[in-house]
């Protein structure tokens, strides 16, 4: 009798290899339309240079984000029993796909499903949530008749506290021996047809759209701001285009300016958030 036990890679590199191609499939190039979240996204800049690279490297991480972004959509719509349909929007050459939309007592919902690996729940003051909501918003004011919303974010981890990087850049962390479940936790989003944030959200659409396609066009990413501030420090630091970004290419000082400038969204939540989650 023969029993062996090894640890074997072939499955998981089968799985990558297939989610490459169809990654290949999907990859945006540079006369692909512009999305939604090509503008709303962590960083514009960064789907600039990625239309124009060749390559992507996938590997065991995007293969877990993959299989639980897809997975957990299509599961939560049907646990939701809420018969929601999928439907494409647009507006002047931006595209957007909402995740579910059902049929409410007071019109058509848009819901926007997120899977999120936060330490943290997130709350309106999170720019993580905001940009979230910045997606939804987006899709509500693509279409004419859509006022209602819901942002459900799935949470994996249960939250912990960050407390500190050690000599050898290990950090640490605690979570409470009470801190929250995994689970997940909607919020109900209203925005009237009228309401001036629908035009405001919409032209700062299309601004975002003529600077990314004038970056794209030109193959000229100076002309798209960098992150700053809190953003830099947690997402550029993995990205993979840190070193042109950073070390070759400039940002112009319209780009700066553009980066500095407060999104009306943001402008309104302080007004109707204060400062507290
Ligand atoms: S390094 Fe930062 S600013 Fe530059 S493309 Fe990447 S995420 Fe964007």
């Amino acid at each position: 009798m023969v029993f062996s036990i090894v640890r074997d890679r072939s499955f998981n590199d089968r799985l990558i290899n297939n989610l490459k191609k169809r990654y290949l499939d999907k990859k945006r190039s540079v006369t692909s339309p512009v999305h939604v979240s090509d503008l709303i996204g962590s960083c514009t800049r960064k789907q600039v240079y990625t239309r124009m690279s060749q390559e992507e490297d996938l590997d065991d991480i995007s293969l877990h984000n993959f299989v639980r972004g897809e997975l957990a959509e299509k599961i939560i719509l049907d646990l939701a029993d809420i018969n929601a349909y999928q439907i494409s929007v647009s507006l002047d050459g931006i595209t957007g796909h909402i995740d579910g939309v059902m049929d409410g007592d007071k019109g058509p919902v848009a819901i926007e499903l997120k899977d999120s690996a936060s330490f943290i729940r997130l709350g309106p003051n999170d720019d993580l949530f905001r940009q979230y909501l910045k997606q939804l918003l987006a899709y509500m004011c693509m279409s004419d008749d859509i006022e209602n919303g819901i942002l459900s974010i799935r949470y994996n981890v249960r939250p912990m506290e960050w407390l500190k990087r050690d000599s050898e850049k290990n950090d640490i962390f605690r979570r409470k021996y009470d801190a929250d479940s995994v689970g997940t936790e909607s919020w109900a989003v209203y925005l009237s047809k009228d309401d001036i944030l629908r035009k405001q959200l919409r032209e700062e659409l299309l601004e975002k759209r003529d600077r990314f396609l004038a970056s794209l066009n030109s193959k000229d990413v100076s002309l798209l701001p960098r992150l700053r501030g809190r953003d830099k420090i947690i997402k550029c630091k993995s990205c993979n285009y840190y070193n042109n970004c950073w070390n070759v290419d400039n940002e112009s000082d319209e780009a700066m300016k553009f980066g500095m400038q407060i999104s009306p969204l943001d402008k309104i939540l302080v007004d109707v958030i204060g400062n507290s989650n």
